[in-house]
């Protein structure tokens, strides 16, 4: 039966999934045996790196793992009301703004009504 070992750690299975599951593990085997560069390993056995495999639909955001990439996609999920949302947010800087301007306005009026004419 062929097996597949792991050059740096001596890691041995008969299942290549197994294997690949071991080689694309976040914490990488520690080196015991042949510093074999991980990298080097996963391409030979056409493994793409965590990171690239959690990818979020909506932003593209990639995680090194699915359950960061869950936590994240709920906050990234398309929310029907974010433009209302965004909407409402752009009336409360305008409302601001016209504040501002209100007080600055008011003391302006102050000051010209100080000034002797
Ligand atoms: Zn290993
Ligand atoms: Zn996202």
């Amino acid at each position: 039966m062929a097996s597949h070992t792991c050059p740096r750690c001596n890691y041995s299975t008969s299942k290549l999934s197994s294997f690949k599951t071991h080689l694309s593990k976040r914490d990488v085997c520690e080196v015991k045996n042949q510093d074999v560069p991980i990298d080097q390993l996963r391409v030979e056995y056409n493994i793409t790196p965590d990171k690239t495999t959690h990818q979020c639909k909506n932003c593209e955001k990639s995680y090194s793992c699915n359950s960061a990439l869950h936590y994240h996609s709920m906050k990234c999920k398309p929310d029907p009301n974010a433009k209302i949302l965004a909407l409402q947010n752009i009336i409360i800087q305008k409302d601001k703004i016209i504040n501002d301007l209100r007080e600055k306005l008011a003391k302006y009026e102050e000051w010209v009504n100080q000034v002797p004419m």
